[in-house]
């Protein structure tokens, strides 16, 4: 099998329409083998002041539902956007002076109006998380609030959460949380994510050690580049081209099946998205 022959996803790029590479780095993915995208807003606080009111989480929501139709329009695929609240977000707010309440009150109205473009149509899933360094007591408990809030929501409006978190190999409190909330562990995705994770779906850093792990396993995962788009820190991340390089040293290494379930297996079953339909080359 050769990349001609299968979709390839990226399951957790930005793109920044304002100061980014934005269709330039969709581009670079596309001529390199990539088809699809998972695209994510960027941390709000880089285009707007979160805190002013709630409509500026709706401006950075509209520029990603409208990069991702503009990445639709190049790729022989699609993009999807995934919109949310970036879990650090608290800690600027807590540093603005909010109390750790009023900033988890001030994220849950994000995630309330990101679910609402989910139920609407344009938007895929959700994203969510906690902060993956340390924090106060009050702060860590807020998180998890908010977090657990992205999953009452997305069982509500029947959609999947990636989630930011501190690095691990076991998350299964965090899956159990999302039960709680009616959401299935399947729905849930741990971005950024190394090779072996118990707990949510691992959307696996395409580094070859990482990749090697999770394709010798016999479990769901996906892959991504977390491709920042940000002019301030070029080489920060991956590139856009990683994930279709990636793809193309796994079918090297003669591991289709895992090439199969990172690119249509799991995105069918984690988002219920049918890469090879929409897939017209
Ligand atoms: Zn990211």
């Amino acid at each position: 099998m050769d990349i001609e022959d299968t979709p390839v996803l990226d399951n957790h790029m930005h793109l920044d329409p304002i100061e980014g590479q934005n269709i330039d780095a969709v581009e670079d993915f596309e001529s390199v083998g990539g088809t699809h995208l998972l695209v994510l807003n960027k941390p709000s606080w880089h285009l707007f002041d979160p805190a002013s009111d709630e409509a500026t989480f709706e401006e950075v929501f509209e520029l990603t539902i409208e990069a991702a139709a503009d990445a639709s329009e190049v790729l022989p695929g699609r993009a999807w956007p995934v919109l949310g609240v970036h879990p650090g977000l608290i800690s600027q707010l807590v540093d603005e002076g909010y109390t750790a309440a009023q900033a988890r009150d001030i994220m849950q109205a994000g995630l309330d109006v990101a679910a609402e473009y989910v139920a609407d149509g344009p938007a895929l899933a959700i994203k969510s998380g906690r902060p993956h360094y340390d924090v106060s007591e009050d702060v860590w408990e807020a998180s998890n609030a908010v977090m657990r809030h992205a999953f009452d929501l997305a069982s509500e409006v029947g959609c999947a959460v990636q989630l930011h978190t501190e690095g691990s190999e076991g998350l299964t409190e965090i899956t159990e949380w999302a039960q709680d909330e009616g959401l299935p562990p399947e729905q849930v995705v741990k971005h950024y994510s190394g090779g072996r994770l118990a707990g949510p779906i691992k959307s696996v850093i395409a580094e070859k050690d990482e990749l090697e792990i999770a394709a010798e396993l016999d479990e769901p995962f996906l892959m991504e580049t977390d491709f920042i788009d940000d002019p301030d820190r070029p080489g920060a991340v991956l590139g856009p081209k990683t994930v279709p390089r990636r793809v193309r040293w796994m079918l090297e290494e003669g591991w289709e099946d895992a090439v199969r379930r990172a690119h249509v297996e799991t995105p069918a079953r984690v988002y219920g998205i049918d890469t090879e339909a929409t897939l017209g080359r």
